[in-house]
C-alpha cells in the first residue's frame, strides 16, 4: 500500500506533491501509488505579495491561483478542512465527514495568525499578514498626514522575520516622498536585544535604521494596547504612544495538530527532526514549512528547500531503498530577499552552519525580489527552481 497524503496546499505541500510525481511517475501511472493533497481553500496564496498591497500597489486578486492549476494532473486534490488526524490508525477526517487513509503523511499546514490573542489588537493595530489587513493598512497610510508610527512584533515566532523591518524601511521612504517625513516619527520595536534575531543581519540593519532616523527599541515584547491613551505597552514595562500602530500579529500552528497530540499547545509547532524532517520520531510522518518547530525563518524559502528532502525520503520508503545521504538530509538552507527602501535590497542566504553575510544593499537585490515575485507561479510550486 502506498497512499501518500499531504495536508496543506501552500508552498511546501504543493512542491512536495509535484516533486514526488517526478520521482514516482511510473508507480503512480501503474496505480501502485496514490498522491493526494488536502487543502482547506483549494486556492494557493502568494503571501509575500501582501506586503506590496500595503506598500507597493499590489492587488489581492493577483496573489491567488487555483491550487489545481499548480498541481501535476496525477495528484488528486481534495478541498476541505482537516478536522482530525489519527496517527495510530493512519487516517484523517475532513469537516464534511470524509475519511482519508494514508501510509505516508506530510504535514504542511503552515501557520495561522491569532490577532485576537491580544486585547484591542483588531480595533487598534494594523498589519499586513492577510490581503484584507494589508489593504486596510494602505488606506490608513493614505490618510496619514504625520505623527508617530510604531512598528512592532506581537509574538514570536512569526513568518518572514525580515518583514516588519522591511515595512519600516519602506514606510520611511514613502513618507519622505510624500513630504511627510519631517512631521513624523517612526519607532521600531524588537522583542530581543537587537534589531533582528540573526546577529549579522542585525549588524546590517541597525545602521540603516539610524541613517533613516527610525528609533530602535530593543527588548520590547508587546503585551497590551491601551486604546484610550493610544499607547502600546511592553512586557518589560516600556510604553510607546502611537498615531499609527503596525504590529505583526501572534502566530500559531494548526489547531488540528495540537488536537491530534502531534504538536504541543499553546504554539502548535510540530517537533521535527532538523535533518530528516520526520515528526516526533514517527517514520511515516514528515513536516515542512511554517508548521515545524525548527529554529529557522518561517519562510516560503525554508519550505522550498525542505521539500526535496521530504520527497526523497518518501520516495525511498515507497521504493524500498535507503534515502540518498545528501538529497535526504536538510541542512537548514534558506534564501530570502530583504527590502531596505529607495529601490534597494539585500539577500539573506544561510544554513544551519553558515550565518548570512548580507551584501551591501543595492538595486540588484531589490530587482531580484521583484522578478521572483513575478515568476513565482511558474517556478517554485512546480519544482522548476
Ligand atoms: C507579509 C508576508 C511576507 C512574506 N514574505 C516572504 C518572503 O519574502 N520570503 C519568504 O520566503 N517567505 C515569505 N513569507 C512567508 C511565506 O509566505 C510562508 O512562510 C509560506 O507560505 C509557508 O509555506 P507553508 O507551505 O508552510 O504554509 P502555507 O503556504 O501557509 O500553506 C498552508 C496551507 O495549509 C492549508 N491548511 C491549513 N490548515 C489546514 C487544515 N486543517 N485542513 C486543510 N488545509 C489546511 C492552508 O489553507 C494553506 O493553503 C511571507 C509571509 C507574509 C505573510
Amino acid at each position: 500500500m502506498n497512499r501518500i497524503l499531504i495536508l496543506g496546499g501552500g508552498v511546501g505541500g504543493t512542491l512536495v506533491a509535484n516533486l514526488l510525481v517526478k520521482r514516482l511517475r511510473r508507480p503512480i501511472d501503474d496505480g501502485d501509488v496514490t498522491l493526494t493533497v488536502v487543502d482547506s481553500k483549494g486556492s494557493h496564496v502568494y503571501q509575500p505579495g501582501f506586503m506590496y498591497i500595503a506598500m507597493g500597489g499590489e492587488r489581492a486578486e493577483r496573489l491567488a491561483r487555483p491550487e489545481r492549476s499548480l498541481l501535476d494532473r496525477r495528484v488528486r486534490l481534495v478541498v476541505g478542512d482537516v478536522v482530525r488526524i489519527a496517527p495510530e490508525s493512519h487516517v484523517v477526517e475532513l469537516a464534511d465527514g470524509q475519511w482519508l487513509g494514508y501510509d505516508h503523511l506530510v504535514l504542511a499546514t503552515g501557520s495561522r495568525i491569532v490577532p485576537e490573542a491580544i486585547e484591542h489588537f483588531a480595533q487598534e493595530a494594523h498589519h499586513f499578514y492577510s490581503a484584507e489587513a494589508a489593504l486596510k493598512l494602505r488606506h490608513a497610510l493614505d490618510a496619514f498626514t504625520g505623527g508617530r508610527i510604531v512598528v512592532g512584533i506581537a509574538g514570536m515566532p512569526y513568518k518572514c522575520p525580515p518583514a516588519p523591518l522591511e515595512v519600516a524601511f519602506l514606510m520611511e521612504a514613502e513618507l519622505r516622498e510624500r513630504g511627510l517625513r519631517e512631521k513624523s516619527e517612526i519607532h521600531f520595536c524588537s522583542p530581543i536585544g537587537r534589531a533582528f534575531t540573526i546577529e549579522s543581519v542585525s549588524d546590517m540593519a541597525t545602521p540603516i535604521l539610524a541613517q533613516k532616523g527610525i528609533e530602535l527599541h530593543t527588548f520590547f515584547n508587546v503585551e497590551t494596547i491601551d486604546p484610550e491613551r493610544k499607547v502600546v505597552q511592553s512586557l518589560e514595562g516600556e510604553e510607546l504612544p502611537y498615531d499609527l500602530l503596525v504590529l505583526v500579529p501572534p502566530h500559531k500552528g494548526a489547531q488540528v495538530l495540537i488536537d491530534a497530540g502531534l504538536a504541543p499547545a499553546p504554539g502548535g509547532w510540530l517537533p521535527t527532526d532538523r535533518h530528516t524532517l520526520q515528526v516526533g520520531g514517527r517514520p511515516d510522518v514528515f513536516a515542512l514549512g511554517d508548521a515545524t518547530d525548527l529554529p529557522l525563518s518561517k519562510a516560503g524559502s525554508t519550505a522550498h528547500f525542505e521539500a526535496p528532502v521530504v520527497a526523497e525520503r518518501i520516495a525511498a520508503r515507497v521504493l524500498g531503498r535507503e534515502p540518498d545521504a545528501r538529497a535526504g538530509s536538510y541542512e537548514g538552507k534558506v534564501v530570502c530577499f530583504f527590502e531596505v527602501g529607495d529601490g534597494k535590497g539585500t539577500l539573506l542566504q544561510f544554513d544551519y552552519d553558515h550565518p548570512p553575510n548580507p551584501p551591501k544593499p543595492n538595486r540588484f537585490w531589490h530587482l531580484g525580489k521583484v522578478v521572483f515575485n513575478k515568476t513565482y507561479w511558474h517556478t517554485v510550486p512546480k519544482g522548476r527552481v
